[in-house]
């Protein structure tokens, strides 16, 4: 098939182990002091700080190291024989961070006691015989380099996918291995010619009921070829209350201290179990469209103060408002699936009948059915959902 080739980057973790961890831990500490030099070189010039960060990186070393025929740099880095690689990562870790606190609005730059903490950044020839199973790192134990084999445990890396410069970060006791990769995803043509291919259409509409949401499938010549909902809505919001009446219980006899222990650990498991459902009910909208071959799915937009009002209704910690996590996740896990995920206004969608095109005369908001002109009943969800379908192939028709 003549489909355009995309990428999409996701970073996979490993738990690492090694015979020397505290190397890992001074060679960090080597790496952040460089940052440091690098970020305060950086602030010293003020001429860098309109450039682009390759530029700067170029300029810094020009500053820091000696040159052909022993040009004597202005300031020389104060460390011999450090690895370019390890250099040049820490050098870029430096500028970053120097830029992020030119952003916070901190125009002057005064010499304090800043600690820089990035994580290593190991680019290529800081690292090799990289698997799945293990990896050699080029550490610095205090006195020397030296290559350590790491063992790691965690997901397999993607067959297809290619990954680029790990990271080490220390994790409570841990160590961790973080690998971004980049991988091709299935299909990058745009929405127009997914349409005009004959693509079919996700259509969504979410709810506050028991459904997260309400898909629609709708082919090239707008007939529906499938219908879901994507429950689990009601033992959300009854899980929420429950844990929310806990928090509430304990603020009453420990006094107002959000931060306290006990609070803290049950804002966590409100946390834990909204990703939970956000991935969850993503995840499975994303593998119906796979099931259906839906190349697009379309999400209703809503005029702000529509959506604002219709936010607070629902409430905090509601199905409803589940709906923009999972509207984040579709965008990613969508674009990973070769899916294009799209919003088209919502306008209409909820007044007329699906079936006949008749107005909506009559809706039950205990039993969410709509009643039409026509005497046509049903979910007042799904006949959005499939409103929506039909208008969004409609708009990229003409
Ligand atoms: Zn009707």
């Amino acid at each position: 098939m003549n489909e355009k080739q995309g990428y999409c980057i996701t970073t996979k973790c490993f738990r690492l182990r090694c015979s020397h961890p505290e190397w890992l831990a001074s060679t960090q500490d080597f790496y952040n002091r460089i940052e440091k030099f690098y970020y305060d070189l950086y602030l010293n010039h003020e001429e860098l700080w309109e450039k682009n960060s390759q530029e700067s990186l170029r300029f810094l070393e020009m500053l820091s190291l000696p040159g052909k025929e022993k040009r004597v740099p202005e300031r020389a880095l104060p460390w011999e024989d450090v690895p370019t690689y390890f250099r040049r990562a820490a050098a870029n870790a430096g500028i970053a961070a120097a830029k992020s606190h030119l952003s916070r609005g901190k125009n002057s730059y005064v010499t304090q006691a800043v600690k820089l903490n990035s994580s290593v950044v190991y680019y290529s020839r800081m690292y090799r015989d990289f698997s799945s199973r293990e990896i050699t790192l080029k550490v610095w134990d205090g006195q020397f380099w030296k290559w350590m084999r790491c063992r790691l445990y965690g997901e397999e890396l993607p067959a297809n996918g290619q990954p680029m410069s790990p990271s080490v970060t220390a994790e409570g006791e841990f160590f961790m291995l973080h690998v971004p990769v980049k991988e091709p995803v299935p299909d990058a043509s745009s929405v127009k010619e997914r349409m005009k291919a004959g693509k079919n259409i996700c259509a969504l509409q979410f709810t506050n009921g028991d459904a997260f949401a309400v898909a629609s499938i709708c082919d090239k010549d707008g007939q529906e070829r499938a219908v879901r909902f994507f429950g689990g809505g009601r033992e959300y919001a009854h899980h929420c209350r429950r844990i929310l009446e806990k928090i509430e219980k304990s603020r009453e006899s420990l006094g107002d201290s959000p931060q306290g222990q006990v609070n803290r650990k049950y804002w966590n498991h409100l946390k834990n179990l909204t990703d939970y459902h956000a991935h969850r009910v993503s995840r499975e909208i994303i593998r119906f469209c796979e099931e259906y071959q839906a190349g697009v799915i379309a999400l209703p937009r809503y005029n702000e103060e529509y959506s604002r009002r219709v936010m607070i209704g629902a409430g905090n910690w509601s199905p409803l408002h589940l709906s923009t996590r999972i509207r984040n996740f579709l965008q990613y896990k969508g674009w990973k699936a070769g899916i294009i995920v799209i919003e088209v206004h919502a306008a209409g969608t909820g007044s007329v009948c699906a079936r006949c095109g008749g107005k909506i005369i009559r809706e039950d908001e205990e039993a969410k059915e709509f009643f039409c002109e026509a005497g046509h009943r049903g979910n007042k969800y799904l006949n959005a959902a499939r409103n929506l379908a039909v208008k969004c192939r409609g708009q990229f028709e003409k």
